[in-house]
């Protein structure tokens, strides 16, 4: 089995060290990515810091992953040596129930296998991106179109993947106001993406220390949440809010900025409930919705839309040894936009 270089946490405290993995050997269906660079989601340092659960420590996280094919398995048909390829946060599925047979895997009914901290095939624990190479089955590699920089295609394989999936399924479009509440790594990809799907969009963040940057995105409005005026000026007003918070938010006071019909959609996974009042629903008929990444299809169906309409994340690239610093911004709420690990570092 091929040892490779990566980063690992060992604890939920301990800052992340350099170490070495193994990988496993090819299989027939198998490619051989050798990492370029990984993007840092905050659902990576919810793992490490053990907020969702018990996690298999040594682990080395990272679902955001673009790099190079150097090896094909033998039956290999849809990726060749030498292709720009991308995998997100899944490894595997089963791909026989109903939602796999739907092309939604990432709601496989046994569960999708994850790009890390999952059960993978042969029963080993799946090691993510932070790492100089990952092998993985050619169904969950993505191909990364020529006109993305292999820097910037990395937040898509999970950032703009989350933010496009519901955006799609609502039909974020002419016509639609949409809001994004908070604008980190998804919340920035969420408001490109929905302007680029011709919405009218607002940004709700903390503070407007960031509105010029938002509206240089696509956003039409900004305003702050610490600002109680914000909730009475915006009352009813949205069809679709798409809610990237980190952290626990008051969720009745954003269902009070749904019109008719509308939606909350909560991508953010705080590890704490979200109370909600059933009267904050019944005022105009409005949801409260949950979204999981996308399919692959539809994870392809993206980059080619971002490759197409121009899109592409902020990102500032670090090198690995940045790493538990780069953390520490990200939980601030001080990333512009996306930390990515540019893995040369680690050669
Ligand atoms: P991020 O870059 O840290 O962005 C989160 C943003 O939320 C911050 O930039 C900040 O925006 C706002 N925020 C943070 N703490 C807040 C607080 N206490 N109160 C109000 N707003 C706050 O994180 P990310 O990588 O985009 O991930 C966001 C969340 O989505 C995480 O929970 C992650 O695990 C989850 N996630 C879910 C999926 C899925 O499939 N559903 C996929 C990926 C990630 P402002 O500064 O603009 O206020
Ligand atoms: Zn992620
Ligand atoms: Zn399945």
């Amino acid at each position: 089995m091929p040892t490779v270089n990566a980063i690992a946490a060992t604890s939920a405290t301990d800052p992340l060290v350099r170490t070495t993995i193994e990988r496993r050997d090819l299989g027939p269906r198998d490619i051989m990515i050798e990492i370029r660079y990984a993007g840092i989601c905050h659902s990576d340092i919810h793992t490490v810091r053990g907020e969702w659960g018990t996690v298999p420590y040594p682990l080395t996280v990272g679902h955001e992953i673009v790099g190079k094919v150097t090896a094909v398995g033998a039956e290999v048909t849809k990726h060749a040596v030498g292709d720009r390829v991308g995998v997100g946060c899944m490894v595997n599925s089963c791909r026989e129930c109903a939602n796999c047979r739907a092309g939604q895997e990432q709601y496989c009914l046994k569960g999708n296998t994850g790009t890390y901290a999952g059960v993978d095939r042969d029963g080993s624990v799946t090691q993510g991106g932070y790492s100089t190479h990952v092998v993985v089955d050619e169904d969950f590699a993505l191909v990364v179109p020529e006109s993305i920089p292999y820097e910037a295609a990395a937040p898509l394989l999970c950032a703009g993947i989350t933010t496009y999936s519901p955006l799609a399924h609502w039909q974020a479009g002419p016509g639609k106001k949409v809001a994004v509440v908070g604008m980190g790594g998804l919340g920035h990809m969420g408001v490109k993406i929905a302007a680029a799907m011709g919405a009218e969009v607002t940004v709700l963040s903390q503070t407007l220390g960031k509105k010029d940057d938002g509206l240089a995105f696509g956003a039409e409005h900004y305003y702050a949440t610490s600002d109680p005026a914000t909730f009475e000026v915006l009352a009813n007003t949205f069809d679709l809010i798409v809610n990237t918070v980190s952290a626990p938010i008051d969720i009745n006071a954003y269902l009070g900025l749904l019109r008719l019909d509308g939606t909350l959609v909560s991508v953010g996974a705080p590890p704490e409930p979200l109370p909600v009042q059933v009267f904050s629903l019944f005022n105009n008929r409005r949801s409260f919705a949950g979204s999981s990444i996308g399919g692959i299809a539809e994870t392809q169906e993206m980059l080619d839309f971002c490759a197409e309409r121009g899109i592409a994340p902020e990102v500032e690239i670090i090198d690995a040894d940045a790493v538990n610093e780069a953390y520490e911004r990200v939980l601030k709420s001080d990333v512009r936009y996306r930390f990515v690990i540019d893995i040369d570092s680690l050669r």
